[in-house]
């Protein structure tokens, strides 16, 4: 089957107006990295021959983009060049609503002014820049490239650079929970990339994923309790400057939420295009080739084909990772179920334990001890079919 045969399994009307561009390039891999990503920087222009074939073909299955997220890899690991072709060939897309959001994974060790002008010029209104951490013990022991000094030098010149542009929102991504990370770096970590003045922040907890360089290493988990301790610190210090969690690793200031995330969350169809890159139809999920060989000759995605109730749980948990959960009538819209018909046994038991709670419009969300223990809601909202 090819690329093109497959749209033919695409439920009618798939149209969707969020998109993903995944650029699969990496100076040097991380040691936590579980994302697909190659360090073979000479085939970048091969990428964005293929890129640009794929977008021709997409085209006409998007509609004008409410959200565009460009993420890695390290998109800025191109050239000036290669960056103003990948611009240009997003030109090819259907173009944007009036209120559109359009983000870029921003490494601060490939940061110059010049490649941050490129991406503004072609319309980018959201930088998200990998920060991680700032102490330089904590990089090393997670195999993150760049020191303090780099990372602190380019958030100081996009700080400067985004000021006299207001509609530009800049995230940091972080994290914490490292090997021989404490509070006291977290806390003094927080306070740093807040000096720069981030309207939203990505805190989280360190994964070791299996078959990463760090899971070889086998390091030391942070007990349950410091766990609490670091999640309560980040809440509390972020606060102070009015950036408020909305999502359980996510804080933004009003009006400065991520809408490419909360639409994937809120189980909304989005298509990605680029090597491992996952999307949704709003039925199926695929996931491309995690292979740039074989995304490069056209090796359709893979679907991840569930029953329409399992499907319709994995909505509704993904959307309580959100603080405000589900109305009625968007869990409806998005899965064609009745949110209490669905659920409504598990519902009722995970109100009665505190971690659920009604909203006035009958709707539901999690509360501040259920998106903590977000965990124990996926055994149980996806387990609820076994015991029904
Ligand atoms: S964390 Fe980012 S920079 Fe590091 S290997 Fe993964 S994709 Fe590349």
């Amino acid at each position: 089957m090819t690329t093109q045969g497959m749209t033919e399994l695409l439920p009618s009307g798939f149209m969707p107006s969020h998109l993903y561009v995944h650029v699969p390039f990496c100076r040097k891999r991380c040691d936590y990295c579980a994302f697909f990503s190659t360090t073979f920087l000479e085939r970048i222009d091969e990428y964005l021959d293929h890129l640009e074939a794929e977008i021709r073909f997409w085209r006409e299955y998007l509609r004008p983009l409410e959200t565009l997220y460009i993420g890695g890899g390290t998109p800025n690991v191109l050239s000036p060049a290669q960056l103003e072709r990948f611009m240009n060939i997003l030109k090819l897309l259907p173009g944007f609503t009036d209120d559109y959001e359009f983000s870029m994974e921003w490494n601060p060790l490939f940061h110059t002014r010049e490649k941050l002008a490129i991406v503004i010029e072609g319309g980018l209104n959201r930088l998200s820049v990998g920060v991680q951490r700032f102490d330089n013990r904590l990089r090393q022991a997670i195999g993150r490239a760049g020191t303090s000094v780099h990372v602190r030098n380019a958030l100081s010149d996009i700080e400067q650079i985004l000021k006299p542009k207001p509609d530009v929102v800049l995230n940091c991504d972080l994290i914490y929970a490292l090997p021989d990370d404490n509070l006291y770096l977290w806390k003094q970590d927080l306070h740093t990339v807040m000096s720069f003045g981030p309207a939203h922040l990505s805190c989280y907890e360190l994964s070791v994923e299996p078959g990463t360089a760090l899971a070889q290493r086998n390091p030391e988990k942070l007990a349950e309790d410091d766990l609490v301790a670091f999640w309560q610190a980040t809440d509390e210090i972020l606060a102070q400057y009015g950036t408020l969690r909305y999502e359980i690793s996510n804080f933004a200031r009003p009006h400065s939420r991520c809408r490419h995330n909360m639409a994937v969350w809120y189980g909304t169809p989005f298509l990605g295009l680029g090597p491992s890159a996952g999307w949704f139809d709003g039925v199926t999920r695929w996931s491309n080739p995690a292979d740039f060989q074989e995304w490069l000759i056209g090796t359709p995605p893979t679907p991840d084909r569930v029953d329409a109730k399992i499907r319709a749980r994995e909505i509704l948990l993904m959307g309580l990772r959100i603080v405000d959960g589900w109305s009625p009538e968007l869990f409806r819209e998005r899965t064609g179920f009745d949110l209490f018909e669905l659920a409504g046994d598990v519902i009722l038991r995970l109100q009665d334990e505190g971690l659920l709670r009604q909203r006035e419009d009958g709707g539901i969300c999690t509360t501040a001890e259920g998106l903590l223990l977000h965990d124990y809601l996926s055994v149980e909202l996806l387990s609820y079919e076994e015991s029904e």
